[in-house]
């Protein structure tokens, strides 16, 4: 039986105008872009739209489509009108379109476009300028805060800012101290905090990482979950929200953490139908199915039905008897398969992250525990 998707990822364009230290599309283990168009042809976007409105119309719950890239801006204005406006008139409205940019490209045309489309827009930020331009760096190695800034503030200026900027995603880098990155991003007026792990596995460690025993990045989610709870009037962060839903019975909104299978469809620049693009980070092709599948091509529907592709979502299951024991495998899901790879064992492991998950998940019981009554 195929799991319905819930999200959809279009990898607009393939390259990037920066070059983040720490980015897995071109940084790590896949050389998979240099085989790409830069950019979405007008008959993919065509096919795209077509191969969406069917797959919506077999299935009975709607689905998020976010465009990605390298810098899915890059696409261009007219490519953009043509995808967007395609989308909103092949899918029913409850179907959401976002953009997740690193803004620099933001521009108020642009911005009138994604109003009409009924598109949102998150923006890749990491904190105060010498924090994000020690990794978000152009490829001659300037800093790119100025930029990214410039383009928030036209986000904000934008009459429609209210329901275009839905917040920052920010990659964690655990020697920073977390109070300064929330009061940071809480005085741009963002809207909304995502944060996210930096990419890695048990071959490659994530960059702050020393050793499988070390919780870097735990500490520093805990550090950030003590800033936000001591904020009288905080600014919605979802990885900790969804923490908290899930230790008090709840479900996570998002892959990555709790038991529940996220169905995440995602269609490269060419048109071909790939896994989740953060297993390129495990190594050169590990977003590859078997298959050939293409927009022009194959149905997605029969895609989807396939046991190829329920493979790859039952992949988000841990598999290594670390996790199947665990007391915590309820909340912690097992991370995100890419932080389970190593160059030995595949992803027969616990999540590289484990101990930085035990660290997060305890300290965020314990408040829980003195904070609500028995
Ligand atoms: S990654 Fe670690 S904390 Fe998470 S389920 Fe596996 S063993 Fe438990």
């Amino acid at each position: 039986m195929s799991v319905p998707v819930d999200t959809v990822l279009l990898k607009v364009a393939s390259r990037c105008n920066i070059a983040c230290s720490y980015c897995y599309v071109y940084q790590l283990g896949d050389q998979g872009w240099q085989r790409q168009p830069s950019a979405m042809s007008q008959s993919t976007i065509d096919a795209i739209v077509g191969r969406l409105g069917e797959l919506r119309r077999t299935q009975d719950r709607d689905f998020a489509i976010v465009l990605h890239g390298g810098e899915p801006l890059l696409l261009g204005e007219a490519l953009l009108a043509r995808l967007l406006n395609g989308l909103r008139t092949s899918l029913p409205p409850e179907c959401t379109l976002s953009v997740q940019t690193n803004g620099t490209l933001l521009t108020t045309p642009l911005l009138n476009l994604l109003e009409e489309t009924e598109t949102t827009v998150s923006v890749s930020i990491d904190g105060p300028k010498e924090i994000n331009d020690s990794r978000r760096v152009r490829f001659d190695q300037s800093g790119t805060f100025e930029a990214t800034l410039a383009g928030i503030r036209c986000l904000q200026r934008h009459p429609a800012a209210e329901r275009l900027f839905s917040g920052t995603l920010t990659v964690v880098e655990p020697s920073t101290d977390p109070g300064e990155v929330y009061s940071f991003l809480r005085g741009l007026g963002v809207p909304g905090m995502s944060f996210l792990l930096p990419d890695g596995n048990h071959s490659r460690l994530p960059p702050g990482k020393a050793g499988f025993d070390s919780h870097e990045a735990g500490e520093w989610l805990a550090g950030l979950f003590d800033v936000y709870m001591s904020d009288p009037d905080p600014v919605p962060i979802r990885v900790l929200d969804d923490l908290v839903k899930l230790l008090l019975g709840g479900s996570a909104s998002k892959e990555g953490m709790g038991p529940d299978l996220n169905s995440i469809l995602i269609i490269d620049t060419d048109g071909t139908v790939t896994k989740n693009d953060t297993l390129k980070s495990t190594f050169d092709g590990g977003d590859r199915f078997d298959e050939p599948w293409s927009v022009h091509s194959h149905a997605l529907q029969d895609i989807v039905r396939t046991g190829a592709f329920r493979d790859y979502v039952e992949m988000q299951h841990p598999t290594n008897q670390q996790c199947l024991r665990c007391p915590e495998l309820s909340v912690c899901g097992g991370g995100m398969p890419l932080y389970r790879w190593s160059d030995d064992r595949g992803f027969d492991n616990p999540s590289v992250y484990c101990t930085d998950h035990l660290f997060l998940i305890s300290h965020v019981r314990r408040y829980l525990n003195a904070h609500l009554p028995a």
